[in-house]
């Protein structure tokens, strides 16, 4: 079995450190700009009430999301 060069491996764990961190920060970005509510469809599934919300396509499908992901969409909910 190959023994592991301290140096090396702290090389590597740090790579892997700084590759995580940048996701997070890039998720974190993302998650204040595109809605949780959402879907991959650019369909809203909220049962709430919300600005940005618009007729769905189709009859039957969910309401169409108007929001384009620039703004907070927090601003645009209706919750009183
Ligand atoms: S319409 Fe409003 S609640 Fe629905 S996904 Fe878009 S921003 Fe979110």
């Amino acid at each position: 079995m190959r023994k592991i060069n301290p140096e090396e491996y702290q090389k590597r764990l740090d790579k892997i450190s700084e590759l995580f961190a940048g996701m997070v920060t890039h998720a974190d970005e993302l998650s204040m700009k595109r809605c949780p509510y959402k879907n991959r469809f650019d369909q809203c599934t909220a049962q709430f009430g919300c600005r940005n919300k618009r007729k769905p396509l189709a009859p039957g499908q969910l309401p169409v999301c108007a929001n384009d992901d620039k703004l907070d969409y927090r601003k645009a909910w209706q919750t009183a």
